[in-house]
């Protein structure tokens, strides 16, 4: 049998529904980069019994089991005893994970008491793991038969760090067999996941590659896998049927507003944001990245018709005429708001998000962007008929998407419900 490794998560709160096992899929994913897959996960409560149950199951079918969570220095951590008993040795209290965790509580102006020194005790032989991020240093600790038990801290940011630096080394040591795996990824904005489909099944790519689709609304993540040939002709001749634009990064780790960051830096450009029914969501995602201040001016909120006016300088007449969610008003709003914060580009969002203000004309979900530029100025309309937070997200990050297009000279969408493509010099 093949190499494999298996996750023991503890804990009642990923029992009871409070909450969501992430560590697990954490691994997964790290080792599908590998080519690997979790043999097994089982989730258990924190009770000694339990817990070796846990390891004892596992232990029959796992090269390496990675425990998750109970670390902690409270009566219901009980992975370092359970361990501890599995392989059939003691504990003792580890100098080293001693004065991390002294070392921890001191730079935080805490004192030590000596149910946190518990965090310290681990089991006889094991090694330890740095916790760069917590108090609770972990260990990896042999069982009969060579198999190895790593014990991880359950809190993700630590785990993540924890498994990074220590766990997936020792993997990718021990399963040296493994073939490697080419990837090309593909992160769209902008194609919805039918379509992403047809697409790629008009690639007729060979048996080889594993196509696999990652719906992270409102992104759409493709990847292609093989363990064989090279991919790079394949990735060129997928990113041609993609279209350009439509793909926003190939890193696997970029982000959406990471993208659009780098696009606007590269063309010293700056962006203020005038939002009506996505109340600030824009300028919220445009703020999550570091650094954002070299390209974000900041963002005017104008949901009440008055702010539009008065703060935009968006006609009366245009409200009047037009409404609130119209290309007329998201062209004026855009503008205002460029004038306004003195921005190199305004971006503007009105819409109806619902559940209750849509009309025949103007259903729930339909919503205008305009992009106001010293290059030119347009406006999209687009209908997204869907609850009232996803008509907020969705919106915003079309409004953002279409500047990034806008900015590197790309097509705007055409795969999501656009009706309107104005475009005026
Ligand atoms: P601590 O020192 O904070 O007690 P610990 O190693 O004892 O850490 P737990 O007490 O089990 O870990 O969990 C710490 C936090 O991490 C809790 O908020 C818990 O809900 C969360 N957590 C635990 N396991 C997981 C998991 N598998 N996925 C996501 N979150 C988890
Ligand atoms: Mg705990």
């Amino acid at each position: 049998m093949s190499f494999s490794v298996s996750i023991l998560a503890t804990g009642s709160e990923l029992l009871d529904g409070r909450v969501v096992d992430t560590n697990s899929s954490f691994v997964a994913r790290e080792l599908s980069e590998l080519g690997l897959k979790l043999r097994r996960v089982l989730t258990v409560d924190d009770d000694l019994g339990e817990l070796n149950a846990g390891l004892t199951a596992l232990s029959e079918v796992s090269d390496i089991i990675i425990t998750s969570g109970g670390l902690g220095p409270t009566s219901d951590d009980l992975t370092r005893d359970a361990v501890a008993a599995f392989c059939g040795v003691g504990l003792f209290e580890c100098p080293m994970a001693l004065k991390h965790v002294e070392d921890f509580f001191a730079k935080r102006g805490r004192v030590l008491d000596e149910t946190n020194r518990r965090q310290a005790v681990m089991p006889i032989g094991s090694r330890t793991i740095h916790n760069e991020r917590g108090s609770a240093p972990g260990f990896i600790c042999q069982a009969e038969g060579g198999k190895l038990v790593c014990s991880l801290s359950g809190v993700p940011r630590e785990f993540q760090q924890m498994f990074l630096s220590t766990v997936l080394p020792l993997i990718k040591q021990q399963c040296g067999d493994v073939p490697l795996v080419r990837r090309a990824t593909f992160k769209l904005l902008g194609v919805p996941e039918s379509s992403l489909a047809k697409v790629v099944e008009g690639l007729a790519l060979p048996e080889d590659v594993v196509v696999s689709y990652r719906a992270a609304f409102p992104e759409v993540h493709l990847v292609l896998k093989s363990a064989r040939g090279d991919l790079a002709a394949l990735a060129d001749l997928a990113r041609q049927a993609l279209g350009s634009g439509n793909v926003y990064s190939e890193d696997p780790a970029a982000s959406f507003v990471g993208a659009l960051q780098a696009a606007l830096e590269s063309k010293g450009l700056t962006i203020a944001t005038a939002e009506s029914c996505t109340g600030g969501m824009a300028a919220e995602l445009l703020t999550r990245t570091p650094g954002s201040s070299r390209v974000f001016r900041g963002s005017v909120v104008a949901y009440h018709n008055d702010i539009k006016e008065r703060q935009l300088g968006v006609p009366a007449q245009v409200l009047a005429t037009h409404g609130a969610v119209s290309a007329e008003t998201v062209r004026a709003m855009a503008h205002g708001v460029r004038q306004l914060l003195g921005s190199d580009i305004g971006v503007a969002i009105s819409g109806v998000a619902g559940p209750d203000g849509g009309s025949d004309a103007k259903p729930v979900g339909t919503f205008f962007v305009g992009v106001s530029s010293a290059q030119a100025s347009f406006e999209l309309g687009c209908l997204y008929a869907n609850e009232r937070q996803n008509v907020r997200v969705y919106a915003s990050n079309v409004a953002l998407d279409a500047v990034r297009r806008h900015v590197l000279g790309l097509p705007q969408a055409s795969g999501y419900p656009i009706w309107l493509d104005r475009e005026k010099a």
